[in-house]
C-alpha cells in the first residue's frame, strides 16, 4: 500500500485511505500532496474508519468527495460537524437551517459515501479517542488535529464521551485506556485493576454506548495510558494476528449481568476454528429455549476477538451480524479456519 502510494497508483483509488500522523489529515492515495514517510502513515479500509481514527479529511484530494461536487451547502453542513462533533445536529436544526431532513441526509450519503449521523459519530469519537492516542501530544496539538476552534470545546467533547480527564481526579476509580492497531483497523482496549473490561474496534456503531455504559457502572474516569492487562491484551492480539497460538490470554472483567456472564463464558469455550449456533450456545448453558437472549448478550458482548462471539453463526451456516461488521466476522472465522489447520498439522 505504501508503494502504492508513493506511485500515486490510480488502481487503489477507494482500496484505502491514508492517514498522515504528523497532520491529522488523511487523504486519497492519488493525492498529489508531497508523500510523508512509511512510519507516518497508517493505512484504512474506508474513509468513515480514517475519521474515527481522529483524522480530518484532506482539502486538496478531498477523500469524502465523490467526483460530483457537493452542493456548497452540503459541504457547509459538513463543515458545521467538522468545528463542532460534539454536539448533535437534529432534524429541527436542520430545518433551522432550511434544510429537509430527510434529503440532506439522503444527499450527504450520497455524497460522501455515509450517513450523516455516521459521519457525526465518527468525528466525535476520533475527536475525543485523539487523546487515547497521543497521550504526549499537547493539549493544543489534539484539539487542532480534531478540529475544534477552541480548547474548552475539545476538552468537553472528550469528556462527554470518555469522563473527567483532568489530571486531579480524586476518589474516582481509573479505567486505563489504550489504542491497539491491528489488521483489521485500529482497536479500543480499557482496563483497571479487575482486569480487560472493553475491547472494541474504534468504528464500532455501539462503542459510544458501551463506553457510556462501562464509565457509569464503575464510576470510572477513562485515561489514557498503559497498564499490564492492557499490555497482556496487545500481546494477545499481535499473536493471533501472526496466526499464533495466543499463549496466555489477558485477565478478563467483563460487566454484565449473570447471564450474560454465563453467555460470555460459554463463548470461551468454543475452540478455536469452530463454530456454534446460537441454539448449541444457549443449551450449553442450561437454556435451551433462550437463543434470543443468547443473541442479545453476544452483541453485548464488549470484549471483541478474545471472548469470541464471532464464532456464534446462524444455524444455516450463514455469518448473521456483527458489532464490528460481517466483514470482520467472516475474516476472523477464516483466519481462525487457517490457523486451527496450521496448529494440527505441525
Ligand atoms: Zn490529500
Amino acid at each position: 500500500m505504501y508503494n502504492a502510494l508513493v506511485r500515486r497508483d490510480r488502481r487503489f483509488e477507494g482500496v484505502f485511505f491514508i492517514g498522515v500522523k504528523t497532520t491529522g489529515i488523511f487523504c486519497r492515495p492519488t493525492c498529489s500532496a508531497r508523500k510523508p514517510k512509511r512510519e507516518n502513515v497508517e493505512f484504512f479500509p474506508t474513509a468513515a474508519a480514517a475519521l474515527s481514527a481522529g483524522y480530518r479529511a484532506c482539502l486538496r484530494c478531498q477523500p469524502l468527495s465523490q467526483p460530483l461536487e457537493p452542493p456548497p451547502w452540503l459541504a457547509a453542513l459538513r463543515d458545521t460537524v467538522d468545528r463542532d462533533p460534539a454536539r448533535r445536529l437534529r432534524d429541527a436544526d436542520l430545518r433551522a437551517r432550511k434544510l429537509e431532513p430527510a434529503t440532506t441526509r439522503r444527499l450527504f450519503k450520497k455524497h460522501y459515501g455515509m450517513t450523516f449521523h455516521a459521519y457525526a459519530r465518527a468525528r466525535r469519537i476520533g475527536a475525543a479517542l485523539s487523546t487515547i492516542r497521543s497521550r504526549n501530544t499537547p493539549m493544543l496539538q489534539l484539539q487542532r488535529a480534531a478540529g475544534y476552534e477552541s480548547e474548552s470545546a475539545f476538552r468537553q467533547a472528550c469528556e462527554k464521551l470518555l469522563g473527567d480527564t483532568a489530571p486531579a481526579i480524586r476518589d474516582a476509580s481509573i479505567l486505563h485506556a489504550r489504542w491497539i492497531n491491528t489488521p483489521l483497523g485500529p482497536m479500543i482496549a480499557l482496563a483497571d485493576e479487575a482486569g480487560l473490561r472493553l475491547l472494541e474496534f474504534i468504528d464500532r456503531r455501539a462503542l459510544e454506548r458501551q463506553l457510556r455504559r462501562i464509565r457509569s457502572s464503575l464510576r470510572a474516569a477513562i485515561v489514557p495510558g498503559d497498564h499490564p492487562h492492557l499490555h497482556d491484551a496487545a500481546s494477545w492480539l499481535a499473536s493471533y494476528f501472526a496466526g499464533r497460538h495466543p499463549a496466555a490470554a489477558p485477565r478478563l472483567a467483563p460487566r454484565g449481568s449473570e447471564f450474560q456472564q454465563h453467555a460470555w463464558n460459554a463463548l470461551l469455550q468454543i475452540p478455536l476454528g469452530q463454530t456454534r449456533s446460537y441454539a448449541q450456545q444457549a443449551a450449553a448453558i442450561g437454556r435451551p429455549t433462550a437463543t434470543r437472549a443468547v443473541a442479545r448478550a453476544n452483541g453485548d458482548n464488549a470484549i471483541a476477538i478474545i471472548i469470541p462471539c464471532h464464532r456464534v453463526i446462524g444455524a444455516d451456516g450463514s455469518p448473521t451480524g456483527y458489532g464490528g461488521g460481517v466483514w470482520r466476522k467472516i475474516w476472523l472465522l477464516e483466519h481462525e479456519q487457517k490457523m486451527a489447520g496450521a496448529l494440527l498439522h505441525r
